[in-house]
């Protein structure tokens, strides 16, 4: 199957007609072509942006919303479909796709659609001075939004929507590696009614569509997710151009166990924390910490529970570690395993390739634990992106915070205590845009989602991603 780029309402071949496979990684088989866009293509996307933005800029807020509401309503209509594409080009397993990935990006849309009537001009009275200020919003204009495989709808739509809501039109490219939802998104937005222009996808390969869109002149903000050395390659190509830039990096997250947590709740919600969609959410806590007094009973727990999970093809019921995203990815993760040793670890279960009846080239890994000895290991320190978690342990508090910051990223924390003074003293302290304490992947659309470090630069979520996709012109009257 080919899929097209959509631009200006209609979907449309690459000019230069170059196309790229696409490959299901539960069978390890090219199932079908995208589009590898050139310069043309983006410019082609961005003139039709740009012709439909003084239209979309001046639509009312309730029309703008009454679209973005239709858009997420569709989504949620064609739940299954879109779970089945989605879990068919990631390798995940299908019930997450239908439980987390297809509701979420609905909601993204509707939170939007909502946010957007919510967002209200600031004033600020200069007293004594007979002046009166006000500060509008306004949009950008076109704006380019680029994301990874991982969540590939349920990110594609976390920047689009907020984009759109403000009144921006967007250029945007998903991964390479995960188009099909992003593909099916252009139908949805036609059949909602969203205008002609207002939102165009452009397939193709990050070095090439990608850096069309960052390069673009016009172009005046990115919104990227990805990798942190892709964010820094990006940063360095628009930060000269002056454009607004949201990077949404990498992380290597601490998830810090006290011997006071609800053990049960703790070591559930750890399971998923390390191995949910195989490892591969850039929030997965894959540095454990243990107290010292239950480590040793953690570990056996653990590692009894995680040799339970099943890795299985996505689309069995019972599977609850599918495939891994591509083979690239997956010879990346198993170098690590490979190299444990060398990199400081013992491999304590997993670790080995699973062959999966009926779909034996497909990438599947065992979900792996590895007991490290030293924080500053290669293990600990870098980010892995698969179904492979370290765990160690802890005696002190400040030994523990120590480590959690020792590490070059800043994106999340999980942290299992039933002390409120610690839990004040630790997040305070811990250095990340997001805490979670005694749970973990609970998210409120309205609160600040990003990293600090190498993590990330901006936040994105709630009236940050409306602040981000507008520009604040002040506006001082004197009387
Ligand atoms: P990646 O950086 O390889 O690619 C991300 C996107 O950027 C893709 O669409 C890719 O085509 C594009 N791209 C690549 N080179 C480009 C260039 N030169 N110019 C413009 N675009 C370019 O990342 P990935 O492998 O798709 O995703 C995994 C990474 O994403 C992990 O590091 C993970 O932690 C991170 N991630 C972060 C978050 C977050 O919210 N912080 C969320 C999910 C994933």
């Amino acid at each position: 199957m080919k899929i097209l780029n959509y631009i200006n309402g209609e979907f449309l071949a690459p000019i230069a007609d170059r196309w790229i496979d696409n490959y299901d990684p539960s069978k390890g088989e090219v199932y079908g072509q995208i589009p590898n866009s050139e310069k043309e293509d983006v410019e082609k996307a961005y003139k039709a942006a740009k012709e439909a933005f003084p239209t979309w800029s001046n639509t009312t807020l309730d029309e703008r919303s009454k679209i973005l509401s239709k858009i997420a309503q569709l989504i949620s209509e064609k739940l299954e479909d879109l779970a089945v594409v989605e879990s068919r080009d990631n390798g995940k397993p299908l019930k997450l796709a239908k439980a987390v990935d297809i509701p979420r990006a609905s909601s993204n849309f509707q939170f939007f659609a909502n946010a957007i009537t919510q967002f209200a001009a600031e004033a600020h009275e200069s007293v004594g001075l007979d002046a009166m200020n006000f500060t509008l919003r306004q949009p950008i204009g076109v704006v380019g939004c680029i994301s990874p495989w991982n969540l590939p709808l349920y990110l594609f739509s976390w920047k689009i929507a907020p984009a759109l809501a403000a009144g921006n039109c967007v250029v945007a490219k998903p991964s390479e590696v995960t188009p099909m939802t992003a593909y099916l998104l252009g139908e949805i937005c036609n059949e909602a009614g969203l205008p002609k222009g207002v939102l165009n996808i452009v397939h193709g390969l990050g070095t090439t569509t990608g850096q069309a869109i960052v390069e673009h002149p016009n172009i005046k903000a990115i919104s990227f997710t990805g990798g942190t050395k892709t964010g820094a390659h990006i940063a360095s190509v628009a930060a000269p151009m002056f454009k607004k830039l949201s990077l949404e990096l990498g992380g290597k997250n601490p998830n810090i166990i006290f011997a006071d947590c609800d053990y049960e709740n703790m070591l559930r919600t750890t399971v998923r924390s390390s191995f949910a969609n195989q490892g591969q959410i850039c929030l997965c806590g894959s540095r454990i910490f243990v107290e010292q007094s239950i480590y040793e009973q953690f570990k056996t727990d653990f590692i009894a529970a995680v040799s339970k999970l099943k890795v299985g093809n996505p689309f069995d019921a019972d599977t609850n570690v599918g495939a891994l995203v591509s083979k690239p990815h997956l010879e990346k993760v198993r170098s690590y395993i490979e190299n444990a040793e060398a990199y400081g670890g013992t491999v304590l279960c997993g670790g080995k390739e699973v062959t999966v009846e009926g779909s034996e080239n497909g990438y599947y890994l065992q979900p792996t634990v590895i007991e490290v000895k030293d924080n500053s290991c290669q293990l600990n320190q870098e980010e892995i992106f698969g179904p492979i978690v370290t765990i160690m342990p802890f005696v002190t508090e400040e030994e523990v915070l120590a480590m959690a910051n020792d590490v070059s990223y800043g994106l999340s924390a999980t942290l299992w205590t039933s002390n409120l003074n610690r839990t004040m003293r630790m997040s305070k302290q811990i250095q990340a845009g997001i805490v979670w304490v005694n749970t973990w992947l609970l998210r409120d659309l309205r609160t600040p989602f990003g990293g600090v470090k190498n993590s990330g630069v901006g936040r994105e979520g709630g009236f940050e991603a409306l602040r981000f996709f507008t520009e604040p012109k002040n506006i001082c009257i004197k009387y």
